[in-house]
């Protein structure tokens, strides 16, 4: 028998290799594997499912991560593939596996944060399963929410020349987490108490505290625009582009200087010698939503604030490219981040 390695996969061969074979058995199975939720028929409202994980050394690091913060953002994230369905979020149950070195004291904390989101999402927390773990915290959450059919927004659903537009500006969490990190080894190396985070107050927030854009999907609504295809942004623009353009089977072409950068993103990315662009491409934890809507809405959108047009869609054919500032234009790659590749991050 010959065994592969999970790396010649990657994380999103791996998931279709492993629900490839799927075939829904319930007629209220609207939509399985595949989009941000799930898409399950019980009558007049449907219900949208979505999980996801985070876990200690792989998502967080507890030496920099306030509980209460973790808390939130384990909430936050989950809402944001409920809005990215055009959907509201409703109920999450949480399951925690956590290790005898944590004091109720903390767990109190990280409940603080997820009340705090549930709150602001207008989510009950209903349940949840509570086990130990020997190798650190894990929090795995469920989130449950409902949407008009007619409402559902999906990823595979874009059309040829149609706008594609993002929410919030990009990059600014993944420079956030490699301030985190810098300042992490200057306190191991020094023990310096005091790490310098002035002037990068965002970065760190987008980081530590993402906010899910309910805003977004309520001013849409209010404005009368349904994206015709939606995701969100949590594993870097060029990798959700994609994802959007090969499920709806059209191409891209987004221009460099409209991709929306946030000040301190810059500034950090001068000072690390990154390039901020990329940060924005293959960065993430992002959570904005990226959505694309036929052209005439464009003065429409254009006026509205925190919404970035940054491109169009074109034919299969064409690929799915951006043209830089200095009119060149290149292939995007879909990197996402892998768990599976050597010194990578999250998902
Ligand atoms: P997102 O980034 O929006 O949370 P993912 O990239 O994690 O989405 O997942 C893509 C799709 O694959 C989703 O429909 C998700 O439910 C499904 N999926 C992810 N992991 C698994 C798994 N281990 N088994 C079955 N389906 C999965
Ligand atoms: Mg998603």
């Amino acid at each position: 028998m010959k065994y592969t390695e999970l790396s010649a996969l990657g994380e999103f061969g791996l998931i279709d290799h492993l629900t490839q074979t799927i075939k829904a058995k319930n007629a209220s199975t609207l939509k399985g594997v595949g989009d941000d939720a799930a898409v399950l028929d019980y009558g007049n409202k449907k219900i949208l499912v979505s999980t996801d994980m985070l876990i200690q050394g792989i998502h967080f690091d507890l030496t920099y991560t306030p509980l209460k913060h973790l808390g939130y953002k384990s909430v936050a994230v989950n809402a944001s593939d409920i809005y990215a369905m055009n959907g509201t979020p409703k109920q999450i149950t949480v399951a925690i596996a956590v290790s005898n070195h944590f004091s109720v004291e903390s767990l109190e904390e990280l409940y603080a944060g997820m009340y705090l989101a549930c709150k602001e999402y207008g989510i009950d927390l209903v349940g949840g399963d509570t086990t130990s773990s020997k190798t650190g915290l894990c929090i795995s959450i469920t989130v449950l929410g409902e949407a008009e059919e007619k409402d559902i927004v999906y990823r595979n659903t874009a059309k040829e020349n149609e706008l594609i537009c993002t929410t919030g500006d990009l990059g600014a969490a993944y420079m956030g987490l490699q301030l985190l990190e810098r300042e992490k080894l200057v306190f191991q190396d020094t023990n310096q108490p005091q790490p310098d985070f002035a002037g990068y107050e965002y970065i760190l927030e987008r980081q530590l505290r993402p906010a899910a854009r309910k805003d977004i999907v309520q001013l849409l609504k209010e404005k009368e625009i349904r994206p015709t295809a939606m995701i969100d942004i949590s594993d870097g623009l060029a990798s959700e582009i994609m994802h959007i353009c090969k499920d709806s089977g059209v191409g891209c072409n987004i221009y460099e200087e409209k991709i929306p950068i946030d000040y301190q993103t810059y500034k950090m990315a001068e000072e690390l010698n990154m390039n901020a662009t990329v940060c924005a491409l293959s960065g993430g934890e992002d959570y904005e939503l990226l959505f694309t809507v036929p052209l005439d809405k464009y003065d429409i959108l254009t006026a509205l604030p925190g919404i970035s047009v940054i491109g169009h869609t074109c034919k299969a054919a064409e690929g799915c490219r951006m043209t830089t500032r200095d009119g060149n234009s290149f292939e995007l790659k879909a990197q996402g981040w892998t768990n599976f590749t050597p010194n990578n991050g999250q998902s």
